[in-house]
């Protein structure tokens, strides 16, 4: 039972109040002054005041079996992150890039292509082998049938022992939930559900092709898991869908608010939809300054609601409720011998040693993949260490590089002396924090660098190509 929040009489008005209080720190902190000014400019010298860097290679490696082979080359004994793909969807949101699928018929072959990836994987741990947190995720797994997703619970098992994983998450949409589905819960097999809603506006989504939800549905989908012993339930929103605006969020948060009162759920994603060149605008979607600056307000009013609700900000715009801890860490292992994340199916990212995965390929080639390579995933993408903190800050003219072998020396006296400056100014504005001898971006800083990347390919479309230091 997830323990009750507490209780807000006069929910109107203190739904306005934070909309008010929001706008004001944006007036206040000068972020407002930021967008409208600074991020509009053509002027490349304005660029340099925040990035991220290195930024994302726009044509990585690929080596089919080369994270297969990674994996074989160490000796693991936990993945704090195992995350199994299950591509298929009723139908796509207009603004999903995920490689899903709404074509079912080949839903069996690939089942037994991410089982032959698990068992390729996972068959080299030792017994004692532990997980953090075993997620199943997609496209929508809820709606998968029971058995199969019973046949893939049982395939990690037979590596990692069930009461050795510290939480099982499973995603859903809340119109695909079933009796089956809330007996599979109830059999222990799912710890923890996270369900999409992405907003409570009918118009907004449908204006995003999405498939709407009653808030009343929710809520019994969030009671029954609870009845049949589900320990942890979160809830998925977006900002920055089409149409959508604060007030939307003012909604959004109402209701939030009366489920996490009801004690109902305990943690909140606020995916920020992005607009880049490959998970662009869609078909007759315009955004320009005011859309990304509402997007912006958007994620600050959700910000401002769970501070205020006393619930925590935490990585991959997480918000937690004080009583949430959804991964039992386990003090068996060696830290050496920890993988961050293995990810199987499609589309999946992984993350361990020095290097980052990542795989996104269609159902049917992914498939086929497996087939060709020996279980091994169709073609793996490594990002190296360097490439994959790329959340470090970097203050200076520095953009244009890609190539590990080509970054940068390490910043002069003056350049640090300069950073010191910003950072302050920036961890001021809330956007960075201190962490240690980093400088991490915030949820609201990674917006804001988002929005400057995106300025900054529509200035200068191949930047890659432009060394600017
Ligand atoms: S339900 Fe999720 S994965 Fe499926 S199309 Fe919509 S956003 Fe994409």
């Amino acid at each position: 039972m997830i323990p009750q929040q507490t209780h807000r009489p006069d929910l109107d008005e203190w739904a306005r109040e934070l909309l008010r209080s929001t706008d004001d720190w944006i007036v206040d902190s000068g972020v407002e002054r930021l967008l409208a000014h600074e991020f509009a400019t053509t002027d490349p010298r304005k660029w340099h005041w925040v990035d991220v860097y290195p930024r994302w290679p726009k044509e990585p490696d690929s080596a089919p079996t080369r994270m297969l082979d990674d994996w074989r080359s160490q000796e693991w004994r936990r993945i704090e992150f195992l995350y199994l793909h299950l591509p298929y969807c009723a139908q796509r949101c207009h603004f999903c890039y995920y490689f899903i699928s709404t074509d079912t018929s080949r839903s069996g072959d690939y089942l037994t292509a991410l089982r032959k990836e698990v068992r390729t994987f996972l068959s080299r741990l030792p017994a004692d082998a532990t997980a953090g947190d075993l997620f199943f995720g997609g496209g929508t797994p809820s709606m998968m049938a029971v058995d199969d997703l019973r046949t893939l619970y049982d395939e990690v098992y037979e590596h990692i022992a069930q009461d050795r994983i510290g939480m099982v998450t499973l995603e859903l949409h809340p119109r695909t939930m079933r009796k089956d589905i809330h007996r599979l819960a109830e059999s222990g097999h799912i710890r923890r559900v996270s369900a999409g809603v992405q907003s409570f506006s009918r118009p907004v989504l449908e204006a995003n092709g999405r498939i709407y939800v009653e808030p009343d549905r929710i809520r019994k989908v969030c009671a029954r898991f609870i009845e049949a012993g589900v320990e942890h339930i979160g809830l998925d929103f977006m900002v920055g869908l089409h149409t959508q605006t604060a007030d939307d969020v003012l909604t959004d948060v109402r209701h939030i608010h009366a489920l996490a009162q009801e004690g109902l759920i305990d943690s909140v994603s606020v995916y920020p939809r992005s607009f880049t060149e490959i998970w662009g605008p869609f078909s007759g979607e315009v955004v320009d300054e005011r859309v990304l600056a509402e997007k912006f307000r958007c994620h600050l009013l959700y910000r401002h609601f769970f501070a205020e609700l006393g619930w925590r900000e935490g990585p991959m715009y997480l918000f937690t409720a004080p009583t949430f801890n959804a991964a039992v860490p386990s003090a068996l292992v060696a830290a050496t011998a920890t993988a961050q994340s293995l990810a199987f199916g499609n589309s999946a990212r992984s993350s361990f040693g020095d290097t980052q995965y990542l795989n996104r390929r269609d159902p049917d080639d992914y498939v086929r993949g497996i087939e060709e390579h020996g279980g091994a995933t169709w073609a793996d993408v490594p990002f190296t260490r360097a490439v994959r903190n790329r959340r470090h800050l970097h203050f200076g003219v520095k953009r244009g590089h890609f190539d590990e072998a080509d970054l940068p020396a390490e910043p002069t006296a003056a350049e640090r002396a300069q950073l010191d400056e910003v950072t302050e100014d920036l961890t001021r504005r809330e956007l960075v924090v201190r962490n240690g001898t980093r400088v991490e971006l915030t949820q609201l800083g990674m917006l804001l660098v988002e929005l400057v990347h995106q300025e900054y390919d529509r200035t200068f479309p191949e930047p890659d190509s432009v060394d600017r230091r």
